[in-house]
């Protein structure tokens, strides 16, 4: 090789170099990782870009810095240090390293020394950012701590509220129970590899719990579900649960899991039978319920309530109850509230209340305080009962015994003065006197015998000791014998019979006699301007006889003709209120027709008068 040719190639040699040099410096200078160099005292005596912009700084911030100033922990950077001046290789040792602007990035170094005639001259650190790796590591790690975390709160919420749950896995068929749900249902196995636990649901649901449990099965019900059955505890013992789950699909979208719980619901079920029970008794009631607030106001209104007072409920709920107590007696409220706030009850408290028509009834009240669970007074509970036909009854009892006495003296004070009388006339031989005196003593005593025997009857009935005399008898003798006793009665009135002599009925003889004799002493006075009284009797068909009384008298409603059997009932009109009597004739009158199979019937119209009949068999 010729000199020019040896020069022209190591010019040319030297330019390759030159340009591998300026590649390989490119390289490690502007190369992505990042790289520095420490000497002996550990001190940064040359970094990369890379290294630089991992951290933030200027060349002139980091380079002839201690590498101890960049790192967060300076054990971490000693350790370090120390490993390498022993010449240790150094292979991804975890550090922090302080950036420019405060941040801190997770590197990992790894490094070595480089010697030269085994003097240390300085490391070559290159240094991996895995600041993302860490910060995901670390984001993970939370994630599970506060999954386990949730977990042990669940456990302890499903141990604290009694939740029994479990978990099916559909690829197995198997269902794991949790040792609450075994306790909950009495049953002693944690896992159900083939249903069995169906076998314990009560008899009369389960097939409302199969159907919807294979429904589950094909997939009909997806998301969360929830349904209630009875369930045989132990074995034996039935409750009320609530089974509440939700299903899992997997990627073909069959499903793959079913979790849930159970709970025990019997009591709630029982308090709501309960409830529903008090419900119907409230409202099935004849008696008014109401409830009301301390303050008295209303909070609960029955149907009873509400045919009572003539008042909806929704007129009332949420008003005063004032409204139904009547001005007079409007203390009487201030008087139960402060008794109830003192939890006193009240028991049948008789007072008055008006209705929507301004009614006045006569009530009993039965008065108690509402408790909460902790027992505080939070409200008042009233039972009112109408006694208003009570009350009257009793009024008519009073009456009944005051009119007895007085009725039964007007009679005695007539015969007394007839006898009186008669004794005279009797010495002045005045024999036509003396036979009108006797008859006169004759008709009131048996006006007295006829009431008498009344009374006699009444009592007999109520203590149901009635007995009753069959015979067979021709109507038409009986009839004629108590119109014979009746026309003296008046003289203002035509009584005609109209009997058939062959009617024959197997009877209390004197029992129908006192049923006739009632019927047509009404028929009389209760027609004061007079008319025809008819007495008859009247084939209704071959065995029957339909026997009657009718009158053109003053007539009676249909509202009254309802009452009109009851014991001490009287019309109170003023037309007839100055006719007396005691208001039990009519009801001897149907009782004694009852003991006989057989009821009294009565048609009338107010102005033209009545009829009251009854049937009686025919034996004629
Ligand atoms: P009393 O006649 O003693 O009042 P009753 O029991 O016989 O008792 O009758 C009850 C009521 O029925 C009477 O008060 C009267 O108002 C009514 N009443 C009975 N019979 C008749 C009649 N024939 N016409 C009109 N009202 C009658």
């Amino acid at each position: 090789m010729t000199e020019p040719e040896n020069t022209e190639r190591l010019v040319s040699e030297n330019e390759a170099l030159k340009r591998r040099v300026e590649e390989l410096t490119d390289f490690i200078e502007n190369g992505s990782m990042p790289l520095h160099w420490v000497n002996g005292e550990g001190v940064i005596i040359w970094a990369n870009q890379a290294e630089l912009n991992l951290l933030g700084y200027q060349k002139e911030e980091y380079i002839g810095f201690p590498i101890q100033n960049f790192h967060a922990d300076s054990e971490v950077i000693e350790n370090l240090l120390n490993k390498l001046s022993n010449y240790e290789t150094v292979q991804d040792f975890p550090a922090r390293l302080k950036c420019k602007n405060g941040d801190i990035k997770y590197v990992s170094i790894s490094s070595n020394v480089f010697q030269q005639d085994n003097k240390f001259i300085h490391t070559r650190c290159f240094t991996k950012d895995i600041t993302e790796l860490v910060l995901e590591e670390k984001r993970k790690s939370e994630y599970q701590q506060k999954l386990i975390e949730n977990e042990e709160r669940l456990r302890l919420a499903i141990t604290a509220s009694n939740l029994g749950t479990w978990d099916l896995d559909f690829t197995t068929g198997i269902m794991q129970i949790s040792s609450e749900m075994q306790t909950m249902l009495g049953i002693d196995f944690d896992r159900d590899d083939s249903g069995i636990i169906l076998n314990y649901v009560y008899p009369d649901d389960k097939k409302a719990v199969s159907d919807f449990v294979s429904k589950l099965k094909h997939g009909k019900v997806i998301g969360p579900f929830d349904f209630v059955c009875r369930f045989l505890k132990s074995r034996n013992i039935m409750i009320w649960i609530k089974v509440q789950g939700t299903t899992y699909m997997n990627l073909e979208n069959e499903i793959q899991r079913m979790i849930g719980c159970v709970l025990d619901i019997t009591d709630i079920k029982n308090s709501e039978e309960k409830n529903a029970k008090l419900v119907s008794i409230v409202n099935s009631s004849y008696d008014a319920i109401v409830s009301k607030t301390l303050n008295g106001i209303v909070s609960s209104w029955n149907a009873a309530a509400e045919d009572m007072f003539g008042y909806d409920a929704k007129d009332m709920l949420g008003q005063p109850i004032l409204r139904i107590i009547p001005e007079d007696r409007l203390e009487e409220e201030d008087f139960i509230l402060e008794r109830m706030r003192a939890g006193e009850p009240i028991n049948h408290f008789e007072t008055k209340r008006i209705t929507k028509i301004g009614k006045l009834l006569d009530v009993s009240l039965t008065i108690s305080p509402i408790r909460n669970e902790s027992g505080e007074i939070t409200g008042i509970s009233k039972i009112v009962r109408d006694i208003s036909e009570k009350k009257q009854e009793e009024r008519r009892k009073n009456d009944f015994v005051s009119m007895v006495s007085h009725e039964l003296k007007t009679p005695l004070t007539s015969i007394l003065l007839c006898a009186q009388a008669m004794q005279r006339n009797f010495q002045n031989g005045n024999i036509d006197l003396g036979n009108k005196l006797a008859q006169r003593i004759e008709i009131q005593s048996k006006r007295m015998t006829s009431m008498i025997q009344d009374f006699l009857s009444l009592a007999r009935i109520g203590e149901g000791k009635i007995q009753l005399r069959f015979e067979q008898f021709q109507l038409l003798g009986l009839i004629e014998e108590v119109v014979d006793e009746a026309r003296y009665i008046s003289n203002k009135h035509v009584i005609k019979i109209n009997c058939n002599d062959s009617f024959e009925v197997l009877a209390d003889r004197d029992k129908i006699g006192q049923v006739l004799t009632n019927l047509l002493s009404n028929a009389v006075k209760y027609s004061p301007r007079g008319g025809t009284v008819i007495i008859g009797c009247e084939k209704i068909d071959e065995g029957n006889i339909n026997i009657y009384v009718s009158d053109q008298g003053v007539g009676i409603s249909k509202s009254d003709q309802k009452k009109l059997f009851n014991r001490f009932f009287r019309v109170e009109k003023e037309e007839i209120a100055h006719i007396s009597g005691f208001g039990i004739g009519l009801f001897i009158v149907a009782e004694v027709l009852h003991y006989h199979n057989t009821n009294i019937q009565v048609e009338s119209t107010i102005g033209e008068g009545s009829k009251f009949h009854f049937i009686l068999e025919n034996k004629g």
